[in-house]
């Protein structure tokens, strides 16, 4: 029986499989290296920066959920991305969205300031924009939809068909809504990536990153990138990351029910300017969001009226949530994005992407919704005083 439901999927991945003995769930395997079964006689497994079986189970356990061939654990989101830099030349040319990850924005900024391949920064939704980058006949197109942190959503199936057109590789970051919402590669996607610390290992606990690729080809070409830079991640982290992803689909939910109603209760707020969540009809990237996603996900982002000094009496006066980087634990965390996770960036550059000192970004949890209203409510109250 082939088994294509999510929910079945992420549950039942290394359940019974253990031949040995009989472990219901797959088991760690700690062991860094493999003995051979005699001379030039080698097993599945030799050496764990190669090959290991628990980080194998994840990395296959992904590529099956994002419907690709090869998915490839990295010891970080950061790593997945730089992974796929591995293809690069000082010839090529890269596209990158204005409004991506810090994180990627920094590595794709400092890597052609190196000279390591040539770099063109645009708003994908600029439809001019879009046009001129794809006239350099770029190798490879960065994706982030939606983006980090105003939650822009880009027609992924749209500009991925204009991307083949000139030859350019696509990889779309999954980050923020992972598998369980989205599918890139069924877009038309060449490589999916996610940084498995936020949605897809769930619980907080775990800095991790996984890759998929639609070919087979372009799999073991970045698999044997992977092994030769070493930056595979670890049989235990793989194991914690593969007992979150069993319970994706049900966190998921409870955060999307939760975000659904924090969302209209920041737009109902007279202490909150705007809010920028896809589920909303006036949002821009609504229709995009209903075409290629199955839910609008439990990002979102506000400003506060008062600005910066709002802000911070917001934080302040919060208890349930935590002001911190990072999302998609069960815990609500609440961050800063233009001193937090957009610190790498110049001010400028946040300017140009929409990032203000009154942005506040807010990762909703699963936890009781009255709590997390009532938090907010007592929170936006003192910011306005
Ligand atoms: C966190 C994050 C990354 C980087 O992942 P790390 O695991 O922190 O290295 C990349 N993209 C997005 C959208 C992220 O949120």
């Amino acid at each position: 029986m082939s088994i294509k439901n999510i929910n079945t999927l992420a549950v039942t991945a290394g359940i019974n499989k253990d031949a040995h003995h009989g472990a219901v769930v797959a088991p760690i395997h700690l062991s860094s290296t493999y003995a051979l079964k005699g001379f030039n006689e080698k097993r599945q497994f030799d050496y764990s920066r190669t090959g290991n079986p628990t980080r194998a189970l994840f990395g296959e356990t992904i590529a099956e959920l994002e419907q690709g061939s090869v998915g490839i654990v990295t010891g970080t989101g950061m790593a997945a991305v730089h992974l796929i830099c591995q293809l690069l030349t000082p010839e090529d040319t890269v596209v990158i969205p204005h409004d991506c990850y810090g994180g990627s924005f920094r590595l794709f900024t400092h890597l052609a300031k190196r000279g390591q391949f040539k770099l063109i920064v645009i708003d994908q939704n600029d439809q001019q924009a879009l046009t001129d980058a794809l006239a350099q006949k770029p190798k490879l197109v960065l994706i982030e939809s939606p983006s980090n942190p105003l939650l822009r959503l880009v027609d992924i199936e749209e500009v991925t068909k204009a991307c083949h057109e000139v030859g350019a590789l696509v990889a779309v970051d999954n980050t923020f809504l992972s598998p369980a919402l989205q599918l890139p590669l069924t877009l038309g996607a060449d490589i999916v990536f996610h940084s498995t610390t936020k949605y897809i290992n769930g619980h907080s606990d775990v800095v991790g990153g996984v890759l998929v690729t639609k070919t087979q080809e372009l799999g073991e070409t970045l698999a044997w990138w992977a092994n030769c830079i070493g930056i595979t991640g670890s049989a235990f982290d793989s194991f914690l990351a593969l007992r979150g992803l069993k319970t994706l689909p049900v966190r998921i939910k409870q955060h999307q029910e939760n975000a659904l109603q924090v969302a209209s209760f920041l737009k109902n707020h007279s202490g909150v300017d705007a809010v920028y969540f896809p589920g909303f009809e006036d949002h821009a990237g609504h229709q995009i969001a209903k075409k290629q996603q199955s839910g609008y996900g439990s990002m979102l982002s506000f400003e506060v009226k008062g600005g910066v000094e709002a802000v911070k009496k917001l934080f302040d006066n919060l208890s349930l949530f935590t002001l911190a980087q990072s999302l998609g634990g069960v815990e609500s965390l609440i961050s800063h994005p233009s001193t937090m996770t957009h610190a790498g960036m110049e001010i400028a550059d946040q300017l140009e992407a929409g990032i203000t000192q009154s942005l506040v970004r807010i990762s909703v949890g699963i936890e009781f919704i009255d709590d997390i209203l009532a938090d907010l409510a007592h929170g936006l109250e003192q910011s306005q005083k």
